[in-house]
């Protein structure tokens, strides 16, 4: 079989979705070899997400992109309103002013494909990372020592013999239908929700009345007559997303004479142009099986959620950022392979609350029998509004101490004492932060093994992470190249005791 390139790579990428482009950033970052294989040329055009929160945020500034990310999104202070046909508010997800504990705002809009551009352009900055537009790959296998991927280009004559890619690992980041987690041989836990919606992009007129009354949050309309989302991109681009409805001819949907009457309420062809328009299935699954041998899972390929939370991409990106640095460690001969066997038991509660939460807000959002919606409206008018956060859940069992939170969840981003970000003094690498006074006087041996694992050790800390470790009896603490909280430590036993859970290579 001809060979597009004789190369061992340390990581194969199937897809260059979201959750492909930031994997690639990281491991390029990290200077390993990686291939990513992408069947489409040109980035995926079809509305899909618009908002992202703070710890993804986090995530793009982990590779040095968080200034082009903010030159395309939108920060935004404002919360998510359940709001009923009558104006009556059931559910609020709060909206937060200022900077958030992730050092960055709570909540951003953007244009998934101007975002996807930005992530892209990024991978362009490592030489050790080859991207293969264009190209499918049609099978893959763990063949013991290394993986091997069958590729072809999709202009490619029909009967083209399939080129060979090896690489110690293959991350299938390649979506809903995933070939990848196919070859794993995955199954499915279905979450209960599946539902086609249309999803409507406009282009409005920011001179036009109507375009200006829009609200500047976004609404989830629980109308039993017609469910709808709209979100405010930014000033001139905004979202509809209008749930089908028995009877609704999937065909026709799409058509704009089809969706104007539906959204004249709020807006008319005279305020705005259809940007873009498409059907979605939306589904609420987690696979259990993200790893056999040397292929992986990430993203959409090992989980999908309804969009009620804006939270798909992010838990992709999650997955890219927890996996790359195990990635990162195990290749490099810092830690052993087992350190890859917590990924899935870390990953799979943590997406699956968020997942849960969605399905519960479909569940108030999408009734469409007038009795079940008046019931649902009695019972917030009795209990009053219900305000809420986007979950901070634990990861599950993994690479972390055992105990509450916030050991085992995403650490705060606070100022050092130097007025830096967290993660810009740290770097992409383990953190130990602590109290001089322990820090200063390690020895050797516990030397010896930060060092082997690259930690990075701060004691210029700001007042408040010092009462913050206070608070927890402790004198430091260790995070995780994801900035997820491995635990806290008194002293240097302590300390040795959290490096312990990180498996020898
Ligand atoms: C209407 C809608 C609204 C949404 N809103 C939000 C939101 O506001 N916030 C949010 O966080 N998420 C949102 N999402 C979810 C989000 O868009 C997805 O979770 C995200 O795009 C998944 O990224 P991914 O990289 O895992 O997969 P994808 O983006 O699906 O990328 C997979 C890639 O793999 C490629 N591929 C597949 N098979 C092969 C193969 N065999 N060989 C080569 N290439 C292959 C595909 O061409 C594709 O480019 C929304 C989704 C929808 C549909």
């Amino acid at each position: 079989m001809p060979v597009v390139s004789p190369l061992l790579h340390d990581v194969a990428i199937v897809g260059y979705g979201p959750t492909g482009a930031l994997l690639a950033n990281l491991l390029g970052q990290a200077g390993l070899s990686a291939v990513v294989v992408e069947r489409d040329r040109a980035i995926h055009a079809l509305p899909r997400a618009v908002h992202f929160d703070g710890e993804t945020m986090r995530n793009f500034q982990s590779v040095g992109l968080a200034d082009q990310v903010g030159a395309i999104a939108r920060p935004s202070a404002q919360g998510m309103h359940f709001v009923n046909a009558a104006g009556q508010t059931l559910m609020v997800r709060r909206g937060r002013e200022g900077v958030g504990p992730q050092g960055w705002a709570n909540n951003w809009y953007f244009h998934q494909p101007e975002l996807e551009a930005v992530l892209r352009q990024g991978v362009t900055r490592h030489a050790s990372v080859r991207v293969l537009p264009g190209h499918e790959v049609v099978a893959v296998g763990d063949r013991g020592d290394q993986a091997a991927l069958s590729v072809r280009a999709t202009d490619a004559d029909a009967g083209t013999t399939p080129e060979t890619l090896a690489a110690r690992y293959v991350v299938g980041c390649d979506g809903a239908r995933s070939l990848v987690r196919r070859a794993i041989g995955s199954t499915t836990v279905d979450l209960g929700l599946h539902q086609p919606w249309l999803v409507v992009d406009m282009i409005c007129d920011t001179t036009r009345p109507r375009v200006q009354a829009l609200p500047p949050h976004t609404v989830q309309w629980c109308d039993p007559a017609r469910p709808m989302t709209i979100v405010r991109v930014n000033d001139s681009r905004r979202r509809w997303e209008i749930m089908a409805m028995p009877g609704d001819d999937m065909d026709a949907l799409a058509r704009p004479e089809v969706f104007w009457p539906m959204i004249a309420r709020w807006i008319g062809p005279d305020d705005a142009t259809p940007e873009r328009a498409a059907v979605y299935t939306f589904h609420s699954v987690v696979v259990e099986g993200w790893r056999r041998g040397r292929l992986l899972l990430a993203g959409d390929a090992c989980h999908q959620t309804p969009p009620f939370l804006g939270q798909g991409m992010c838990a992709g990106l999650r997955d890219a950022a927890n996996l790359a640095w195990k990635l990162a460690a195990v290749l490099r001969g810092q830690a052993g392979e087992a350190l890859l066997d917590p990924y899935e038991s870390e990953r799979a509660p943590h997406v699956r609350t968020f997942i849960e939460l969605a399905v519960r807000l479909g569940a108030v959002i999408q009734p469409t029998d007038p009795a079940i919606a008046a019931e649902r409206d009695r019972r917030f008018a009795e209990g009053g509004t219900e305000l809420f956060d986007f979950p901070q859940p634990q990861l599950g069992p993994g690479c972390h101490a055992s105990g509450p939170p916030p050991v085992g969840s995403v650490f705060q981003q606070p100022l050092l004492g130097d007025g830096r970000r967290l993660d810009d003094v740290a770097g992409w690498r383990f953190a130990l932060l602590g109290d001089d006074a322990v820090l200063a006087h390690l020895g050797e041996a516990t030397l010896a093994r930060l060092a082997a694992l690259d930690v990075a050790v701060i004691a210029d800390l700001s007042p408040a992470l010092e009462a913050g470790l206070a608070v927890h009896g402790a004198r430091a603490l260790l995070l995780r190249p994801d900035r997820y909280l491995m635990g806290f430590a008194r002293d240097e036993a302590g300390i040795a005791a959290l490096l312990d859970l990180v498996p020898a290579a």
